[in-house]
């Protein structure tokens, strides 16, 4: 079984052919820029010429930004990172195009369900998944598949309010979680201690420094008050991190030995684990659902 696996970002394609006879590596992952800017009919060219150049396949599997409809493989909604992306059929475009089936997913979806079956999910039937950088994106999974909600937006963990009437969000609203347990929140809380610009990893390089500590602990407040809440609400055996501030290992171990100060004791059974699947994440999950389409 051949799948053309194509992860669609508002900066990368990412894309390989999987066979189901070799297996996965990340190895076999290629990318060419999004170009984004020149809208989303381009973008879905590129994707064609992508899967155009890849031979005889049997399906089409498909991370992509945006909200998706899973079951008509159509794109919701898409912030203005990809113009035009909004309503996108991206389904019936590849489908009809090369004549195979077509699975669409959401990014964090995608790599929620990687992790479910190929990475730190595992172990679990159910957990959920947080994603950090600009924003915070979240996947929850039940019985080893995604909970979509009645318009297949559940899990928009960024949003949840931990602070009433606090900061304005991306999304605006004020007080989500994203405006303070972001990756982009930590940059900001560091710019305003300390005015420097630095991104996380630099952040976390300067750690020895007492007044960055200080900010980097007050971020993990954020970020564990956020947590609680969610532990408080579907009592997981496991949460999984992404985004590449995770990486930093002081965050994963610091949280484990802290996130019981948050939560009732009869909550404490869980687990909080690092994402495993890095930048294959969402190609795995497509491929992973391209395969459970076509059995
Ligand atoms: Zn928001």
């Amino acid at each position: 079984m051949k799948i053309a696996a194509i992860d669609i970002g508002g900066t990368a394609i990412k894309y390989c052919l999987y066979d189901d006879c070799l297996g996965f590596s990340g190895k076999m992952l290629k990318e060419t820029p999004s170009n984004a800017n020149f809208g989303a009919q381009k973008l879905m060219e590129t994707v064609c010429e992508i899967v155009g150049q890849m031979g005889k396949i049997d399906a089409i599997a498909v991370s992509t930004a945006g909200q998706v409809d899973p079951v008509k493989g159509s794109i919701i909604y898409a912030t203005q990172s990809i113009p035009g992306y909004t309503g996108m059929p991206v389904k019936e475009i590849l489908s009809n195009r090369f004549n195979v089936p077509a699975f669409v997913e959401n990014d964090v979806n995608a790599a929620a369900l990687g992790e479910a079956f190929y990475g730190a999910g595992k172990d679990f039937k159910d957990f959920i998944c947080l994603t950090y950088g600009t924003g915070i994106g979240g996947a929850i999974i039940i019985n080893r598949d995604i909970y979509y909600g009645s318009g297949f937006s559940a899990g928009e963990f960024g949003h949840i309010v931990t602070h009433a009437h606090g900061l304005l969000c991306g999304c605006g609203k004020r007080g989500c979680y994203e405006a303070y347990a972001s990756t982009k929140a930590l940059v900001r809380m560091t710019k305003e201690k300390i005015n420097e610009d630095m991104d996380g990893r630099e952040i976390f390089k300067r750690m020895s420094a007492p007044l960055i500590k200080s900010i980097v602990l007050s971020w993990l407040d954020e970020v564990m008050t956020g947590l609680a809440s969610l532990i408080h609400i579907f009592n997981p055996p496991c949460i999984i991190l992404g985004g590449g501030i995770m990486n930093e290992d002081f965050i994963i171990d610091y949280i484990n030995s802290h996130i019981r100060e948050y939560i009732i004791d009869s909550y404490a059974n869980v687990e909080i684990r690092k994402a495993q699947n890095g930048n294959s994440a969402g190609i795995l999950g497509a491929i992973c659902r391209a395969k459970q389409g076509l059995i």
